[in-house]
């Protein structure tokens, strides 16, 4: 394999093999593809797309560039679930073991935040003495006696993806839709569930804010897994609005506590119900969206999915007794009021800038290495289509930051356009793709 060669049959359009894409990630993670030519291949791939074809066998390479787990000896379907990301976007921390409550195994491996958008990882650290980094033997051995783990992909899962993201990191080529697909299934085949549920986000706060380029990653992600002999649908999900009240770590757990208990806010139940549907018709468990959805009121009611919330905290060494008493979750020694700026109802929220105010907070981090404030935060419970008054207190920052509590405070009060006009209430789900047609929901 000559580099030069097949870095420019992608810079004209061509389309590689599958042995010519094993070749380079192999020469790649061997040193002899070094990190300005895999720059130039992926920037060339960003401009020029990949095809089916190619995305697939990337994929699959990246997979098989490190540990895959077998989880055959785990009785049962086994299902995962994947989000593009957001503000306030708690839904794993809920799903998770509201699925395995009703039969279905659930090995997550999840994500730190990212950008403006926020991280299951982070949220978890919040939980104390809650380990993410199991290895495999310690997550398989989780799963059997729980049936569900939420994880970190360790540095052997995936070793491709690590440096390749890194580099499109430093170099524009993230928002590549071929690159995006890769990056996500390769760590999350490696995990070995059965089935994906992928959460698609678009909107104001959402890694890709236009449905038409949302729509086209959902498309690419469901096709790659089926490709990949996995089972997967996805979910159009809104971002115009922080899901929920909560935006930030530990508020974010207790909101997802309250929801396994009493439900919790309206948009934040439906958005992970559905998902929650997804995932049990993924697991061929049930017949219809009526009976999964009767099945997951009933492990909310009888208190099944608490308690599985619970065996998961503590077969990760996790602190169970913030299950009962969330005081026991980081709390924010300062907190500061958002005001609303004029009267009227909230038209639209400019989410990702609430997103980064949250940032300054440090609920997020501007360089990797940056340390966060676990009990920093948002509690905004006016959605679009609510009505405000002028100077009325409409939800409140929190954190250790004292002095930057108030400028994030107005930031997060001008993030929101306020009018006249009466608004209806964000439409919280949009469609669903199944591999052959898409269906409103
Ligand atoms: N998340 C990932 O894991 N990879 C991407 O490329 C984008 C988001």
């Amino acid at each position: 394999m000559i580099p030069y060669r097949l870095i420019a049959k992608k810079r004209d359009g061509g389309e590689l093999t599958a042995g010519e894409i094993e070749q380079m990630i192999a020469a790649y993670l061997g040193g002899s593809f070094t990190d300005e030519q895999m720059a130039a291949f992926l920037m060339a791939a960003c401009i020029r797309g990949l095809s089916t074809a190619e995305t697939v066998a990337l994929t699959r390479v990246m997979t098989a560039s490190g540990e895959t787990w077998d989880l055959s000896a785990i009785p049962g379907p086994k299902i995962d679930k994947h989000s593009t990301g957001g503000v306030g976007d708690k839904v794993s921390l809920i799903l998770a073991p509201w699925v395995a409550a009703c039969g279905v195994v659930v090995p997550m491996m999840s994500g730190r935040g990212l950008g403006h958008t926020g991280g299951t990882l982070d949220k978890l650290a919040a939980i104390p003495g809650f380990d993410t980094s199991l290895s495999k033997r310690q997550a398989i051995s989780a799963l059997k006696k729980t049936g569900v783990v939420m994880l970190a992909a360790t540095k052997d899962i995936a070793p491709a993806d690590q440096r390749m993201y890194a580099l499109r990191d430093a170099t524009g080529t993230v928002e590549s839709i071929p690159l995006i697909t890769a990056s996500i299934l390769s760590k999350k085949l490696a995990a070995g569930a059965d089935g994906y549920v992928f959460d698609v986000k678009y909107g104001s706060g959402a890694f890709l804010p236009e449905i038409k380029r949302a729509r086209k990653l959902a498309e690419s992600l469901v096709e790659t897994a089926h490709k990949s002999c996995k089972k997967a649908t996805a979910v159009i999900t809104a971002m115009d609005q922080p899901t929920g009240y909560a935006a930030g770590n530990a508020c974010e757990v207790r909101e997802a506590i309250q929801c396994l208990k009493t439900r919790g806010p309206h948009d934040l139940y439906q958005i992970t119900r559905t998902l929650a549907i997804e995932m049990l018709l993924l697991s061929a468990q049930f017949r219809s969206r009526k009976k999964a959805g009767e099945r997951l009121e009933r492990a909310i009611d009888d208190g099944s999915a608490l308690s599985k919330l619970r065996a998961m905290i503590r077969a990760q060494g996790g602190d169970t007794r913030v299950v009962d008493d969330p005081d026991g979750l980081p709390r924010a020694r300062f907190k500061f009021p958002v005001v609303a700026p004029q009267t009227g109802y909230i038209q639209r929220i400019d989410t990702r800038r609430v997103g980064w105010a949250l940032v300054e907070l440090g609920v997020g981090r501007k360089k990797s290495d940056d340390e966060i404030d676990l009990a920093a935060g948002l509690v905004l419970p006016k959605k679009i289509g609510y009505r405000v008054k002028k100077g009325e207190t409409i939800g409140v920052v929190m954190g250790q930051l004292r002095g930057k509590l108030p400028s994030v405070a107005k930031e997060i009060a001008a993030s929101l356009t306020i009018g006249a006009r009466k608004v209806k209430p964000l439409k919280l789900i949009h469609s669903r793709y199944d591999g052959r047609r898409w269906e409103s929901l």
